[in-house]
């Protein structure tokens, strides 16, 4: 079985459902920097202050914090863990392969679940609609995939180039996407 996962996708590909559906499979830790964003804007910590516009914007936090911020909760585990969220630049990703070299640790896979841009813009306005999200306005949502395209997704490059890429067809039906991360999960 494969221990450390990445889960890359745009938003609105559905990866964050399953990351979650996958770690719960596998009894994985589901590591989301945006969950744990948006939990430090709740308890009102100094990082949440510092994030909390950014994220309204759908920019992307500096590094540096981000950086700080997983660190902690990845060296306390030595077990599976599926990182969603992160990394989201080629300087998170290499800082990522810096901090798992330290403890012997690497990659053993990262995932991208590919849906077009029509789609996810689709699904995004729709979610907008449903879920009032705060990031979820036209302007916002359209910010947001800017930012995925230009700062993250060379990331999917930097990955490919390691070998360490498989691709997933986000397109289908929830519960085949699913199937097909669980077999490459399992190995
Ligand atoms: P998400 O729930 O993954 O879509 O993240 C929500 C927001 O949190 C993003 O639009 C960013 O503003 C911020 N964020 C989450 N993860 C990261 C990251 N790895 N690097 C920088 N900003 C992030």
């Amino acid at each position: 079985m494969l221990q450390k996962l990445i889960l890359l996708g745009p938003p609105g590909s559905g990866k964050g459902t399953q990351a979650k559906r996958l770690a719960e499979k596998f009894g994985y830790l589901h590591l989301s920097t945006g969950d744990l964003l948006r939990e430090e804007v709740k308890n009102g910590t100094e990082l949440g202050a510092q994030a909390k516009t950014i994220m309204e914007k759908g920019d992307l936090v500096p590094d540096d914090l981000i950086v700080a911020m997983i660190k902690s909760r990845l060296s306390a585990t030595d077990d599976g863990v599926i990182l969603d969220g992160f990394p989201r630049t080629v300087t998170q990703a290499e800082s990522l392969d810096k901090m798992l070299a330290d403890a012997g640790q690497g990659i053993d896979r990262a995932l991208l679940v590919d849906v077009s841009d029509a789609e996810v813009t689709t699904r995004l306005l729709g979610r907008a609609r449903i879920e009032g999200r705060a990031d979820d306005t036209p302007e916002v949502i359209s910010n947001r995939l800017g930012v995925y395209k230009q700062q993250t997704e060379p990331i999917v490059d930097y990955y490919s180039g390691k070998g360490l890429l498989t691709k997933v067809n986000g397109e289908q039906e929830i519960e085949k996407v699913f199937a097909d991360l669980e077999a490459i999960v399992a190995g």
